[in-house]
């Protein structure tokens, strides 16, 4: 049974900031592209360290917010929670990373090479976690599919070929006292403060923007004194929000425009917070698909409230399949 690390247990220092994910189709499976320990092999504790050196990478060198992978699966069937559920990785390049969560193999190209039963058995516990908490589809691949690196290395990239089979043996017998699922933690699964969907919607074209799901943020602080107003009336606060949004039924090529808004209490616009100033412009995939991750920091005020805008003028039925929202943040400036 593999155990899930929490983020404390390896020493991560915190993310930057996060990004929402809703779902995603499934997981794809890295290496280090770098040398790799064989401490690692026979000492968990070199793990851990290779773990946090990652990071270091990723933060530092890469300019990202975290290390890169959702998860980090290692040859002691410990499973590494990098980013973790929910929150949109770093590591299948651009464009790639809705798609599907990110795990590496503790392998690279030079110390461990080869993935070990353990580490076999680490990704499918961290993707079973990813599966449960993170609403991972069923698809595995590799960072290659769809992406022009040599990741995850051919050892690691056969095996996915073959459907990752689970090694045959059970190394030990079950502890009789597993170590449970740790909870989340806040730092990289932030309150959802407000579900905007029950059911999928049809969302009309439209020459204006309509609000077609909004979504408000309450401060904890008690600051908010009924559901459904403004976030902080008379309190500048500041917060850090992101959406996801899903539509389906567009042409292929299709283009949809979607943002984050500052709305007045009377329903009048303040301004577009994500992007700035104008809404993103994006297409329908082939399938007629349009996935988006919104996220903004902005100062809310007064009255002012933030929304969730989609326009299009397709002639398909557009259809709102998911659509939730989480504050990462919420500050007095
Ligand atoms: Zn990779
Ligand atoms: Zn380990």
């Amino acid at each position: 049974m593999t155990i899930i690390e929490s983020r404390a247990s390896w020493g991560a220092v915190r993310p930057r900031s996060t990004s929402y994910l809703g779902s995603a189709r499934g997981v794809k499976a890295h290496y280090t592209g770098g040398r790799v320990d064989p401490a690692t092999l026979t000492d968990h504790e070199a793990c851990r360290a290779a773990v946090r050196g990652i990071q270091r990478g990723h933060m530092l060198g890469n300019g990202w917010s975290d290390i890169g992978y959702s998860m980090v699966a290692c040859a002691h069937d410990r499973a590494m929670i990098g980013r973790g559920p929910r929150v949109l990785p770093a590591a299948n390049g651009p464009g790639l990373n809705s798609g599907h969560y990110a795990i590496l193999l503790l392998v690279g190209t030079s110390g461990v090479t080869e993935p070990t039963d353990g580490m076999k058995r680490a990704f499918h516990g961290a993707r079973r976690y990813l599966r449960e908490r993170g609403a991972a589809g069923a698809q595995i691949a590799g960072h290659r599919d769809g992406y022009a690196t040599s990741c995850p290395g051919e050892p690691v990239y056969r095996w996915v070929r073959a459907g990752a089979p689970l090694p045959s043996t059970t190394p030990s017998a079950p502890s009789a006292d597993p170590e449970p699922l740790p909870e989340p933690e806040e730092e990289s699964m932030p309150e959802i403060v407000s579900l905007g969907l029950e059911d999928e919607v049809v969302v009309p074209p439209s020459t204006d923007y309509q609000p077609w799901w909004t979504a408000e943020w309450k401060d904890s602080a008690g600051w908010h004194p009924t559901d459904g107003q403004s976030i902080a009336p008379n309190v500048k606060v500041w917060a850090d929000a992101v959406a996801f949004v899903a539509l389906r039924g567009l042409a292929p090529g299709e283009p949809v425009q979607v943002a984050l808004t500052r709305h007045n209490d009377d329903g009048t616009m303040q301004d577009v917070a994500w992007p700035i100033n104008r809404p993103a412009l994006l297409r329908a995939d082939a399938d007629g698909r349009v996935e988006a991750n919104l996220a903004a920091q902005f100062g809310l005020s007064g009255d002012s409230r933030a929304r969730v805008f989609i326009r299009h003028a397709s002639t398909g039925v557009v259809t709102l399949e998911t659509a939730s929202a989480f504050k990462a943040l919420l500050h007095r400036s």
